[in-house]
């Protein structure tokens, strides 16, 4: 008998109700005669109210206890679940995540999975049993601490368990059904992709489209685990996520094929700030130093800009993107750089979003990039930065002109459909 990973997110247990839907849905599927190990999140808003609990008692709460406090929210919903399936007469057991054999490093609140050891779990689906796991958490290997991996790493556990448990599929549920060609809360007309390659859902999750963590998806990739991203709302076929390959066999089966889609999806990011050191000498070892200072506070850079410097003042200015949450610290390690490096003045701005075009497909095909900044330009959009990578276009954009932006470059691809497909069945997008 197969195995099958469930892993449902905080919308989809967001209250009792929702509890007990999703534990008829596991024992549906159960009765089809699989194996069903489920991992779950905590429930709605859980995990943000734990934060600004944490931070309302302390303005700098260590880390370590941290983690002990946000793992509670995954086990209020393993527990809940697993009664309202025993409700349904069904055995259901829970586990933390390191009674499911979850390994981790040591690293608190970002903690990557060395191992799974899921010695409980198997024992458990042999008798039988539903066996109910608690994402988003293990256990560090050198300091016996208890971990979390990350926001929304719930997702990452529930592939690293499908991979130790040889499962046949990692079905992810949420509130949306499946992987849509833009965010559907802001571009109506999105429509769902049936089939994406591991590198185009790595690009649009890193692109800040809220579909998978990133962690799961090269997890996935690398051990080849097909993803089933799906609605806990509907029955509906959701989105494959697989290799390459099965991408391109499945276009190629299909007769008279449409001319192939250049974009897969539009992706957007309103959680990144710009910043730009202006008048920065144009001489060897000036970046080097700044990036250095950047490097050494921690910060997650993603775009760098530098201009030509003016030839009058051998000055030039250099710019970068960074997560905003990070601003402050950056701001602070480029202050202490400014005698040394003799720049003018440091400028720091939060009001911008992202807009990323992605798809396997625009590798071979030219003029994308032109396709999609006339795009823009017709739509009153002005660009700010540009980047790219061989499968992505992305542009930085004034904050609130990222919705139209969105819709420009969608419609520009011929991307939306004549219906209004996408549903979004819940969540608070927070
Ligand atoms: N509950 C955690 C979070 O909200 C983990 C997850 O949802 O996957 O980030
Ligand atoms: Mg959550």
């Amino acid at each position: 008998m197969g195995i099958i990973v469930q892993k449902f997110g905080g919308s989809s247990v967001a209250d009792a109700a929702g509890v007990k839907r999703v534990a008829q849905r596991i024992v549906n599927t159960k009765k089809q005669g699989h194996n069903v190990v489920v991992v779950v999140s905590a429930m709605g808003d859980t995990t943000d109210e734990l934060i600004d609990l944490a931070n309302e008692v302390s303005p700098l709460p260590p880390a370590r206890e941290l983690d002990m406090l946000l793992t509670a929210g995954e086990r209020i919903s393993m527990a809940v679940l697993s009664m309202a399936i025993n409700d349904l007469g069904h055995d259901a057991r829970s586990f933390t995540g390191s009674q499911a054999g979850v390994i981790t490093d040591a690293e608190h609140g970002r903690a990557k999975i060395i191992d799974v050891s899921p010695g409980r779990i198997e024992a458990a689906i042999s008798e039988g049993a539903i066996a109910i796991v608690a994402g988003f958490q293990g256990v560090s290997q050198t300091t016996k601490d208890i971990t979390t991996l990350g926001r929304g790493g719930s997702d990452t556990t529930a592939v690293a368990l499908a991979v130790a448990l040889k499962a046949d599929v990692c079905e992810i549920y949420s509130d949306v059904d499946g992987i849509f060609t833009a965010d559907p809360r802001i571009e109506p007309r999105a429509r769902k992709i049936p089939r994406i390659s591991y590198e185009e859902t790595l690009e649009m999750a890193a692109q800040g489209a809220k579909i998978l963590h990133l962690r799961c998806v090269e997890y996935a990739r690398r051990y080849n685990m097909p993803i089933h991203v799906r609605s806990s709302f509907s029955e509906k076929e959701g989105t494959w996520v697989v290799n390459a390959e099965d991408v391109a066999q499945e276009s190629t089966d299909k007769e008279n094929t449409v001319e192939e889609a250049i974009i897969t999806g539009v992706a957007h990011d309103r959680s990144q700030a710009k910043i730009t050191v202006v008048g920065v000498p144009d001489k060897v070892g000036e970046a080097a130093a700044i990036f250095r200072a950047l490097a050494d506070a921690a910060i997650n850079l993603d775009m760098i800009v530098q201009n030509v410097s003016a030839a009058t003042t051998g000055l030039t200015d250099i710019s970068f993107t960074l997560p905003r949450t990070q601003g402050q610290v950056a701001m602070g390690a480029l202050a202490k750089l400014q005698g040394e490096v003799g720049y003018d003045k440091v400028l720091y701005d939060d009001g911008v979003g992202k807009v990323s075009i992605v798809g396997a497909g625009m590798s071979s095909a030219p003029g994308i990039s032109a396709r999609f900044f006339e795009s823009l330009s017709a739509a009153g959009v002005n660009i700010e930065m540009i980047s790219t990578s061989e499968i992505r276009v992305s542009v930085v954009v004034a904050e609130p002109q990222v919705e139209a932006a969105v819709n420009a470059a969608h419609a520009a691809f011929g991307l939306g459909s004549d219906e209004v497909e996408a549903v979004v069945y819940g969540g608070t997008g927070r």
